[in-house]
């Protein structure tokens, strides 16, 4: 029951072949059962029963408000959730519980849908692997999934591998079948990035499509919520009842009409594939490099029209992408002073001893560092020959987008993260601290210029971790890209994580506590 579709278990709520609560109670002991993975930091057991009684009372009615009533889903913990504790997976807002809900969160459960929980995260979203949170790193499922373990033998400590992120706990989430969707957040490609090493569909929506309220800023002209299914038309259903103007965002603006339903039968000899040549970066691998070529022969077969073209300033993105995060979160990070939320330090001594002390111990180094870096960027004397600098070459890769599009290129196929999953002991190591900050080649420039960009699941590695590609579109194009992401599906034939052996569910102590838990301190 935990592997089906949004489409498929809906069905089977409505006609009673499983009950909304118990549904939740699956999930929910799933939950349990895949604690090692580290994905959630909060479970909302009790509202998630309530919730899900309340569906059930709906359905008994004959009365379903949508195909997301009863359906169990997870938010990442930078998404304001109303008396739900949301930390960013950060002691500085250790305790901190929300007075309403962000918007997205909001539409979920007023279609309906049973949140079961918070999940893990990089500190405030800035990461790329979900190793770098208050509460420990989130474990990708596919290590413990059959193709991985074969190739591993078993799975000492050493060698569990990274759910990418920094949503890894929302692909986690949704890969290990402990919900049936989930919400990240994007900003550099957050969403995606975890999304295709958990071999999962990961949706980053047009800028301004789906409601930033209640999403904790990391950068705003680039953050959007998320989508994570288990495929393509799921994420079209969640997209459907997310996006919108949102009065109480002005950078929202109108949907295109939409339908929660993607064509089935697709015509791909009507598009236009590009191929962005300068995405053949250093450090792709030759197996994440050989399934782009495979899939770009399959539309080519298919009677797509497939073509290389050049973002030529695609070289720029990191860069300029690391100036303007850091210039916005020297200021949104501003409001955390130990008065207004969250941790507030024991030293008072003077005000200024108080706001230094609560910063040092509520943050990460990673986030203090971009803090300091910020800052710098915006000192009168470097505004300028960095600020500025970096909004002028963002605007030339926003720009480089639209001329191929306007050349008559529907969609970019490109990969979405440089190779398969990496192990955490490889990522995390102290000289590899770049790895993080490259791992975003091949999804920033999206979010540079706005657009909307999915991940799918095409294959597993030698290794048997997931490898995504990702579709990138022209602005508001975003069903149009899931369509075609549900047409590459149909084709691609990637394994279930429950046909490769990934449902067994093994707990720690089924496991003979050969997993220690994350030493976390919640
Ligand atoms: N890895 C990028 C960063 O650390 C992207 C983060 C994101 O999309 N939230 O800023």
């Amino acid at each position: 029951m935990l592997g089906l579709t949004i489409r498929e278990v809906s069905a089977a709520l409505r006609e009673g072949r499983v009950s909304p609560t118990e549904l939740c109670r699956k999930c929910l002991n799933r939950i349990r059962k895949t604690k090692h993975l580290n994905a959630y930091i909060t479970v909302t057991e009790e509202s998630a029963i309530k919730q899900a009684r309340e569906a059930e009372t709906r359905l008994l009615q004959g009365k379903p408000i949508g195909l997301l009533d009863g359906i169990p889903f997870a938010v990442k913990d930078n998404f304001c959730t109303k008396n739900v504790k949301t930390t960013c997976a950060s002691r500085m807002l250790e305790g901190y519980v929300p007075p309403y809900n962000a918007t997205v969160v909001q539409k979920l459960l007023d279609q309906g849908a049973v949140l079961v929980g918070k999940t893990n995260m990089d500190e405030f979203a800035m990461g790329a692997g979900s190793t770098d949170g208050a509460f420990g790193p989130v474990r990708n499922p596919w290590s413990y999934a059959a193709p991985y373990r074969e190739s591993t033998g078993a799975v000492p400590e050493s060698d569990w591998v990274i759910t990418g992120g920094s949503s890894g706990g929302s692909a986690a989430a949704v890969a290990s079948l402990t919900s049936f969707l989930s919400l990240g957040s994007d900003t550099g490609g957050s969403t995606r990035n975890p999304g295709a090493l958990c071999g999962v569909v990961a949706l980053k929506p047009t800028y301004g499509l789906l409601s930033r309220h209640g999403l904790i800023p990391l950068m705003n002209s680039m953050d959007v919520p998320g989508i994570v299914t288990r495929s393509a038309s799921d994420a079209a259903i969640v997209l459907d009842v997310l996006q919108g103007l949102d009065p109480r965002d002005s950078t929202t603006i109108p949907a295109p009409p939409s339908t929660a339903q993607l064509p089935e039968d697709f015509d791909v000899r009507n598009i236009c594939v590009g191929i962005p040549k300068e995405y053949h970066a250093p450090g792709l691998s030759q197996e994440t490099a050989a399934q782009w070529r495979r899939v770009a022969d399959l539309f080519e077969q298919a009677g797509a029209r497939v073509e290389q073209v050049s973002l030529p300033h695609t070289q720029y993105s990191i860069v300029c992408y690391h100036v303007l995060c850091s210039a916005d979160v020297a200021s949104n990070m501003a409001r955390f002073d130990g008065l207004q939320y969250g941790h507030h330090s024991a030293v008072d001594s003077s005000t200024e001893a108080m706001y230094a002390t609560t910063r040092h111990e509520g943050f990460n180094d990673v986030v203090r560092g971009r803090i300091l870096t910020g800052n710098y960027f915006l000192l009168k004397q470097n505004y300028e020959r960095y600020f500025v600098k970096a909004q002028k070459v963002r605007r030339l890769i926003a720009n480089d987008f639209r001329q191929v599009f306007s050349s008559g290129v529907d969609l970019l196929l490109a990969p979405t993260t440089l190779a398969d999953a990496a192990r955490h002991a490889d990522f995390t190591r102290e000289d590899n601290r770049t790895r993080s900050v490259q791992e975003d080649v091949f999804t920033q420039p999206a979010n540079m210029a706005g657009l909307p960009a999915v991940s799918v699941p095409v294959a597993l590695s030698m290794r048997g971790l997931p490898i995504g590609l990702q579709l990138v579109g022209p602005a508001l194009q975003d069903q149009k890209l899931l369509s075609v992401a549900h047409w590459m599906e149909q084709r691609l034939g990637f394994p279930s994580f429950e046909e490769r052996g990934g449902a067994a569910g093994e707990s720690e102590e089924e496991r003979g506590g050969q997993m220690r838990g994350s030493g976390d301190a919640r």
